[in-house]
């Protein structure tokens, strides 16, 4: 056997471990939708599965470990139908996706070549050295960043509960560089691609015309125009633009209302645009990862939090796994960040890592797994 195949034999004993402690959140109306994998070994997935009940989809799972697992947004009459148009559409959930590297200042990735074994930072499409296309990318994502990201969602979540009266919503970290929020408000997942759009351009404040929501007035004396905003009956959009101009200036009061110089509106509606997808809020037919499985690009888990949470979180709090194993580097990996790890690893020499490291660079084809028994796979709660 050569080390390629033993290394993918204890990767895909490791998922399968996982996977047998049944960890995955059932998701509501499972045998209406329609489920994908992407099984281990395989660069496509398997579509249009379908199951009754979670007992029969983890046989299927520890039968075939899957890199990747999802189920669709929407519910279906007919989910095991190949033919999309012949499924019976009923409903999707309304998906939102919250990246962290889509900030200029979080945007750094470590990029391998895997034929000559380069390493760069930043960008290109094209090794240096040798002009290859086989190029592995590592995300170098802060803390900071992920933070970031999650106080993004949780703005969102605030915005779907008061001004969209949602309040099935969840939120969970997608295992690889951001967050996923999902709503299942029946009100909202009946909404069609157009609503979605709107929906969309609602949070990214994208056509928003500041003139006709904050109308300008001419203060006389003082000069200059402002904003006035009642100091209680406030709503939406308005109560979020006050609230945010109230956290970093004082108001000019008059009477019942507090008045912002308009710049300063201006100012704040910027400050809170959200970035998000719109593809994937708009696509009825998305399909998403199952809460708790396993995210076959990083090895992380896919982790619901709750969207109180502060998130103090490193990579390392969603591990799929405890305990260490044995590499043996493909290529030098000398004083590159994995997830929230420094290593320094030398081709061909055997290291031991801590497991969910050396599971990461054997998922990405960096180093080969040698030794794996001491794995202890991690069972979620739910
Ligand atoms: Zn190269």
């Amino acid at each position: 056997m050569s080390l390629q195949e033993r290394s993918n034999k204890f990767l895909k004993q490791i998922i399968r471990n996982y996977y047998a402690k049944r960890p995955l959140k059932e998701p509501p109306l499972l045998s209406m939708r329609e489920v994908a994998v992407q099984p281990f070994g395989s660069k496509s997935y398997v579509r249009h599965l379908h199951f009754t009940s979670m007992s029969k989809l983890y046989d299927y799972v520890i039968e075939n470990p899957p890199l990747h697992l999802y189920y669709s947004s929407a519910t279906y009459d007919d989910p095991g139908n190949p033919d999309m148009e012949s499924k019976g559409f009923r409903e999707a959930d309304v998906l939102f996706d919250i990246d962290a590297d889509h900030y200029p200042e979080c945007s750094h990735s470590v990029l391998i070549c895997s034929k000559c074994g380069y390493i760069w930072i930043n960008g290109g499409a094209k090794c240096p050295q040798c002009s290859s296309t086989n190029l592995v990318s590592l995300p170098q994502l802060s803390n900071e960043c992920l933070k970031k990201a999650w106080m993004d969602a949780r703005a969102i979540v605030r915005i779907l509960e008061e001004d969209f009266g949602a309040s099935k919503i969840s939120t969970m970290f997608s295992g690889n560089r951001g967050f996923h929020i999902r709503v299942e408000d029946k009100h909202l997942s009946l909404l069609d691609k157009d609503s979605r759009r709107m929906l969309v351009d609602y949070i990214q404040l994208g056509s928003l015309d500041p003139g006709r929501v904050f109308p300008k007035v001419k203060l006389e004396r003082r000069g200059g125009y402002v904003a006035l905003f009642h100091r209680r009956h406030e709503y939406g959009l308005r109560a979020r633009v006050r609230d945010y101009l109230k956290s970093v200036e004082s108001p000019l009061v008059i009477g019942d209302y507090e008045a912002y110089n308009y710049d300063r509106v201006i100012d704040a509606i910027d400050a809170l645009k959200i970035s998000i997808d719109p593809a994937v809020t708009m696509d009825i037919s998305r399909l998403s990862r199952f809460s708790n499985s396993i995210n076959g690009k990083s090895g992380l888990l896919s982790k619901p939090l709750d969207v109180s949470d502060e998130f103090n979180y490193n990579f390392h709090d969603f591990r799929a796994m405890n305990g260490e194993v044995l590499v043996k580097p493909a290529y030098d990996l000398a004083g590159i960040t994995i997830l929230d790890r420094k290593v320094n690893l030398r081709k061909g020499f055997v290291e031991k890592v801590e497991a969910y490291i050396g599971f990461y660079l054997a998922l990405k084809g960096l180093v080969y797994l040698v030794r794996a028994s001491g794995v202890e796979v991690l069972a979620s709660e739910h």
